[in-house]
Order: C-alpha cells, then structure tokens, then sequence
C-alpha cells in the first residue's frame, strides 16, 4: 500500500497519510479509502507499534522478515517494545485493545517545529518522526527544542505536522521528566543497534531484585515486593510514579504494584505489558546495573 519512499525516522502513519494525499484519494469518505484499499478500518495511534492494526500495513509493503524489522525499527517506535515482547520476533503482533491499560502518559501525536522548517526546506514536505513519538518524549533529540502537540492528535488524522503549525501547543516540562528524555532516547537507541539488549537487562533486573525463580513467582514473595516497590516510589518521587501510571495517581484507591505486575508472571500471562514498566524499573535502577551504565 505504501509507495511513497520512507523519509529518514519517519513513522508509518505518517507515509500513510502522505499516500493518501498524494493518490488523490483526500476525497474519499475514510472508512472508503480503508475498503478500496483492503486494509481493517482503524485510528492512527502514535506508540502502538504491534498492534495488528499498524502490522496490516507494513505486511501490505511486501518485504522480507528482515526488511519488515528494519522498517519497524527505523519507522516505528518498536524498540521499546521489545522490552515487552516474549522474544525478538517481527511476527509478534499483539491485539488492539488494551496496549494502553494502565499507562497514564501522554500518547499524542508531537512534532518539532523546527524540524518541519527543516523537512520542508530538504524534502518538500513535512512529516510524523518516530523518535518524537517514543514513550514520555517532550524534547526533539534534533533540535533541543520542546515538541508541539494538540488534544486532536489523540489519533492522527490524515494531516502533517505542517498543517498544526498555527494550533498546536507547546507540550509543558515537569522538572523530574527532564531526565527522562536523553534516558528514554538512549534506550531506544540501544535496542535499535542490539535487539538482544531487553533480555539482558531484564535478566540483571530479576538478579538485582533476587527474583530469579521460575514464574509465576510465589504468592508468598508478595510482601516483599510491596516493600521493594515502596522503595521504588520513595526514590522516583510519588509525582512521577502518578504520571506514568494511572493507578499511581492519588484519587485512585486501587494500586497496582508496578514491580509486582511487572515480574511476577502472574498477571495475565497472554498479555503482554506496556513497556513503560520495563522503563520505569530499568529508569529507577539504571546506577546499578552494569547494562545501563551507557545510560546514565
Ligand atoms: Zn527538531
């Protein structure tokens, strides 16, 4: 479906849009141009990468299982999500619901202003980047500069990030997200140059926090785990646990224990858990693991 070439970091989504527009197909009503084009009618979500919704159309590109990773690498937020995936696998896809269960973040879409005046000038065009769309990011990586987004990106409509130069705001800096962002780039950048790197980190995880045995771990090991996670709010501050998770947050009476969720294997084992688990554990004990010493 998608014959545009991808431009450098550019999201899927946002070649999508861009052949749309450029097949003249604007026009059509858009549950039509879905059908003409054989593809399940479905909303644009920015950091859902697995979800068979976006796989139905990098399957339509008819590439190789390399070249399928290599454009879910380059041209989607995939790499944080193989902190999540059982293995590397570019036939993983997981259902449509319920990828965002739990999470409290941000999931609009965002762009850099600046780097619209820079795609335009080289391209011609301005479009959707990958990296602006990874878990928590606020700041371009490019231009150092705070990304723009508007509550109508919850989902993409078939625009560019041009046509929001006029009505979309700066997105706002919590002071405890400021570290967030050159750690949030790193990671995917590591995972990009070495797939293998999740299983690793996790493995250091699970010896640090002496939780090595078989899954689902014990029930009695629950205490231990409400201690460890008070400790992991303690350290990460309650504001910045409330912000990542929606159960975190104070009107809720319910919480989840996110090391708990995260480790036991005893939650739902078909399903499979947002990355930012993996992140927040892997943010709160990246000065003890020796995997993570790049990231500091
Ligand atoms: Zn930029």
């Amino acid at each position: 479906m998608i014959r545009v070439e991808l431009l450098p970091e550019e999201h899927v989504y946002s070649a999508f849009v861009r052949e749309r527009m450029l097949c003249g197909q604007m026009y059509l009503n858009t549950k039509r141009f879905f059908e003409i084009n054989d593809i399940a009618y479905h909303q644009l979500h920015s950091q859902l990468p697995l979800n068979t919704d976006l796989m139905s159309i990098i399957l339509k590109m008819d590439l190789t299982p390399e070249q399928t990773l290599n454009i879910q690498l380059e041209h989607t937020p995939v790499a944080l999500w193989l902190l999540s995936t059982p293995t590397v696998d570019v036939e993983y896809t997981m259902p449509n619901n319920n990828a965002l269960a739990g999470i409290n973040i941000d999931t609009r879409w965002r762009f850099c202003p600046q780097c619209v005046v820079a795609d335009m000038a080289q391209y011609g065009v301005s479009y959707w980047h990958r990296s602006h769309q990874l878990c928590g990011a606020k700041i371009c990586p490019i231009h150092n500069h705070l990304l723009h987004s508007h509550d109508e990106l919850k989902v993409l409509p078939f625009t560019l990030p041009h046509h929001w130069l006029e009505t979309a705001e700066t997105m706002s800096l919590q002071p405890w997200e400021i570290e967030w962002q050159p750690f949030i780039y790193h990671v995917d950048k590591t995972i990009k140059a070495d797939p293998l790197w999740p299983n690793r980190v996790k493995a250091q995880i699970r010896r640090y926090l002496n939780c090595e045995s078989q899954l689902p771990l014990k029930q009695s090991e629950h205490k231990r785990f409400d201690v460890l996670a008070k400790q992991m709010t303690a350290d990460l501050g309650q504001e910045y646990m409330a912000e990542l998770f929606s159960s975190s947050r104070p009107d809720r009476r319910l919480k989840t224990n996110i090391l708990w969720a995260t480790l036991s294997g005893q939650v739902g084992s078909a399903k499979i858990r947002h990355p930012l688990f993996w992140l927040a554990i892997i943010f709160w004990l990246r000065n003890e693991l020796s995997e993570c010493q790049h990231l500091i």
